[in-house]
């Protein structure tokens, strides 16, 4: 007899290929948000779960949708609503590797900054699910390209941040244009009274769940460092240089400081990117790509450009600029610290930013734990570099590249070893590989003198 504990996947009512495919996955047990949730969710019920991005939430809601799927079906069964492209993205590329051991399930995003004409033929082409920002979702509806009339399950994905965003009336509209006896699951990291109106007025005897997070905010280690305007992006460098995280997200509280911050950096010889809200989409997508392959050192963002973007493997958090609004602190620090490993938080504060800090500690109802500057000494080891390259190719998904035929080209093509190989991003135009910077430039020639997927391509070093 084969023990089946508690958080096992085979405890609930899965379709057998699913259950293989998470074993596949890696899933071997569920997360609490999880184990809370996916018995009520794939019961049918309505329901409102408090979860952090990092929480597993995506395949809670998206094993409960998949169930209900008739692959057969060709129209619309699951619609989710998230609040900005870098999320929906994040949540369709995890929605298609669930959904991999089934039929053909046909998963189509649609955001803002695109042209609709693409997006209107993927939805002929015939979609079961659709993933896509609420703005974006209701010109589709109301142009009458995205119909909802076989929708069997309702998504509202970071429902506070979508509401912080504005969203509300886009929200009621599209909701307005689902069945009723869709099953509808919201998840929300916070409460505010919005989401209960929303609950009121579309959700039928929601069930409510919250997995206490006591195991997020003990392992991060927050450090307070005193300094002058004047000094500050020095401090910068010298915690860089000091503690050396592999990759560290510096907040700033405005677009100018964002920028002034990564001239000083790039100066002092470190690879720094800016991400601040009126960047292009092409120039943000390189960014975050680049930033997520461990390619660039450090990513200097404002909360609001900041929002969305899923950063596994963060190694510390700066403050370069204290927030006024605690609660915006405690969501910038909670981006460290993910999935057991411990997070380093640091924030640097002027006397005139006292007050705020202040604020922070009752918000917290902790005091800050303040240190020296003097304890802040370079290693020795050099300037502080990525470990890896990223080399971009001229094409993307229009020439149907996908990020196997790279690795290909890579591994039994250049002869590099899967280890080498980091992460590989395709977009629409173009294409981000990440490699270790010692195999870089070789690389790159390798890549220009062969092929992938039977032709020749272009790649260039950022
Ligand atoms: P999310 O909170 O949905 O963004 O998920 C965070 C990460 O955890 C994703 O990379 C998932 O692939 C992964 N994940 C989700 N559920 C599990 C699980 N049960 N076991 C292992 N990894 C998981």
């Amino acid at each position: 007899m084969t023990h089946i504990s508690a958080t096992s996947f085979d405890t609930l009512p899965l379709n057998p290929a699913t259950l293989d495919n998470l074993q596949q996955l890696g899933y071997l047990a569920m997360t609490p948000i999880q184990q809370a949730s996916l018995p009520t969710a794939l019961a049918g019920k309505d329901l409102i779960a408090q979860a952090q991005t990092g929480s597993g939430k995506t395949a809670a809601f998206g094993l409960a949708l998949l169930e209900r799927l008739n692959p057969r079906r060709f129209a619309v069964q699951a619609l989710v609503l998230c609040p900005t492209r870098e999320l929906a993205d994040q949540v369709a590329v995890e929605v298609r590797r669930l959904a991999r051991a089934l039929d053909n399930i046909k998963v189509v995003t649609l955001c803002g900054g695109v042209a609709l004409r693409g997006q209107r033929a993927s939805l002929e082409n015939g979609a079961h699910i659709v993933v896509g920002t609420p703005g974006r979702v209701m010109d589709h509806l109301a142009r009458g390209y995205l119909v909802l009339d076989a929708l069997g399950t309702l998504v509202l994905d970071e429902a506070d941040r979508m509401l912080d965003m504005g969203f509300l009336d886009d929200i009621v509209t599209v909701t307005k244009q689902c069945p009723p006896e869709r099953q509808t699951l919201l998840f929300s990291a916070t409460y505010p009274e919005g989401i209960d109106k929303l609950a009121k007025q579309f959700m039928r005897s929601p069930e409510q769940i919250t997995v206490a997070d006591n195991t997020e905010k003990s392992l991060i280690e927050q450090r307070f460092y005193e300094v002058t305007r004047p000094t500050r992006f020095d401090v910068v460098a010298k915690l860089l240089n000091h503690f050396r995280p592999i990759s560290t997200l510096a907040f700033c509280n405005t677009k100018q400081q964002c920028k002034d911050l990564v001239t000083y950096l790039q100066q002092q010889g470190f690879s720094a990117l800016a991400l601040y809200g009126e960047l292009e989409q092409r120039e943000r997508d390189q960014v975050l790509a680049q930033f997520a392959n461990r390619s660039a050192s450090v990513l200097v963002a404002t909360d609001v450009a900041s929002r969305g973007i899923d950063i596994k493997e963060l190694s510390a958090v700066i403050n370069v600029d204290i927030t006024p609004d605690p609660e915006v602190h405690v969501h910038r620090i909670g981006r460290t610290g993910r999935a057991g490993e411990t997070g380093l938080a640091f924030s640097l504060a002027a006397m005139y930013e006292m007050g705020a800090v202040g604020k922070i500690e009752k918000y917290q109802k902790q005091p800050s734990s303040w240190h020296k500057l003097d304890e802040l000494t370079p290693t020795g080891f050099g300037p502080l570099l990525p470990p890896m390259v990223t080399l971009q190719l001229l094409g993307g998904r229009k020439e149907k590249i996908r990020p196997g035929d790279v690795l290909g080209a890579l591994t039994a093509d250049a002869g590099f070893s899967r280890e080498q190989i980091g992460k590989i991003v395709v977009t629409e135009f173009t294409t981000f590989v990440a490699v270790q910077r010692d195999i870089a430039k070789e690389a790159m020639q390798k890549l220009n003198a062969g092929k992938v997927k039977g032709k020749s391509v272009r790649v260039r070093l950022i």
